[in-house]
């Protein structure tokens, strides 16, 4: 019985319902969340009886990461969205496959970290321990059309996924049409960056992903979010909203205008115009006290990433050495652990005296090892790391020595 709704249903989004629902939230307080939620819900039919339904909630948890740091979508959130589908007669999964091995220590450790497990056990909701995954034909693929995705997404009855408004040095944003990355199971995630360097090529991708992840509502956490260098070691930002949509499209979109970024610079909104899916500067029917919200200050884009457009192939390389950020080694931070290593789309990185060793010739400009390193060991900038642990990781380089000038 569970899943025949959702095994028929056709692939695409609904191009009727384009709607952007927005509401004004000012911050994380469980009593002012809960009816927000209660309200962006009643704005859905499919979500008006779902009494014995379960509920994939598809979280943003990208690394083990406190709350605070705006990485992951907020416990307290999470928290009001799974209270208001169990006052409803529904039941909750909670779920993603976070960057690194996809495993029970990797779960573990980042539900932990991120507060979800605290919100499973004050909830009753459950945890997400499949790690089995399964590939799955996309006939209607506009850009790739077979995937390796994670068995929890067809798991369950309805799919909410909750994403946060950040920054993303590769696709420039991260939020609707980017969350569904997760359903890529742990270190396959690579072989889609290797597959795919190049921006607009990969945010093609992502979208014919979401597709087939056959979502029903994009309900974001966009309380505080992430400027500058997003997803992982931007600021957070105070944005006060939660907005919804059942179209990726037409919600990024919108986010985009209330947070300032020009969408004409950002591969995945470039690329969503690419296929046809949004003109940039499209009528979008946003309702609710949010509709007119717009921040100020504008989000600083997460500048020195990846390139928003596809020069030719002979200058590429040039381009991107010469344009975009190279990421470099704190010494003296990084334990040798391997994360980034296993999570190298350009095969770039060794580990050598316990040490992470980045062959920049090799490297496409990911920035995977600047998210998933746990121990924030990865810098952009020289401002970033500090002259001296810049020049000892140049000197490390180049001599496969370790200097620590920290
Ligand atoms: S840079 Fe970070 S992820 Fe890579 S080996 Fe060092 S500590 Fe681990
Ligand atoms: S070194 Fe970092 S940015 Fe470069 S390809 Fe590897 S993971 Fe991506």
């Amino acid at each position: 019985m569970v899943l025949i709704g959702k095994l028929f249903r056709p692939h695409g989004y609904d191009r009727m319902s384009s709607k952007v629902h927005i509401t004004r939230c000012p911050e994380y307080d469980l009593d002012q969340i809960k009816p927000q939620i209660k309200n962006h819900l009643d704005q859905y039919p499919r979500f008006k009886d779902i009494g014995g339904k379960k509920v994939l909630l598809k979280i943003n948890l990208l690394s083990a990461t406190e709350p605070e740091r705006a990485v992951t979508t907020h416990p307290t959130f999470l928290k009001a969205l799974v209270l208001e589908i169990q006052d409803r007669g529904g039941s909750v999964l909670i779920a993603d496959s976070p960057g690194g091995l996809f495993n029970k220590g990797t779960l573990t450790k980042a539900y932990r970290e991120a507060g979800i497990q605290k919100v499973a056990d004050e909830t009753g909701a459950e945890l997400n321990y499949n790690f089995n995954s399964h590939e799955e034909k996309h006939r209607d693929g506009r850009f790739l059309k077979r995937f390796n995705i994670c068995d929890y997404i067809s798991s369950c009855d309805l799919t909410i996924a909750v994403p946060k408004i950040k920054t993303h040095m590769f696709c420039g944003l991260t939020c609707a049409m980017k969350i569904m990355f997760g359903a890529v199971p742990g270190t396959e995630k690579v072989k889609y960056h290797t597959r795919f360097p190049d921006t607009l090529d990969f945010s093609k991708m992502l979208l014919d992903l979401t597709d087939l992840c056959k979502v029903d509502l994009f309900l974001v956490d966009g309380i505080i979010g992430m400027d500058g260098k997003g997803p992982a070691r931007g600021d957070p930002r105070e944005v006060g909203s939660i907005v919804s949509g059942e179209d990726p499209t037409t919600v990024d979109l919108q986010v985009t205008r209330m947070v300032g970024l020009d969408p004409s610079k950002l591969p995945i909104t470039k690329a969503a115009k690419e296929q046809g899916l949004i003109d940039l500067d499209q009528k979008i029917d946003v309702t609710g006290d949010g509709s007119d919200l717009r921040i100020s200050p504008k989000f600083k884009p997460a500048k020195g990433g990846a390139l928003a457009t596809s020069p030719p192939s002979f200058l590429k390389r040039f381009i991107i050495n010469i344009s975009t950020n190279k990421p470099h080694v704190g010494i003296k931070k990084c334990i040798g652990c391997g994360v980034c290593r296993d999570n190298c789309a350009g095969d770039a990185i060794v580990i050598i005296n316990e040490k992470a060793k980045i062959d920049h010739s090799k490297c496409i400009r990911c920035y995977c090892c600047h998210e998933l390193c746990p121990h924030d060991a990865i810098y952009l900038t020289i401002k970033e790391s500090g002259l001296g642990n810049f020049i000892g990781d140049m000197g490390y380089r180049m001599y496969g020595t370790v200097r620590d000038n920290k």
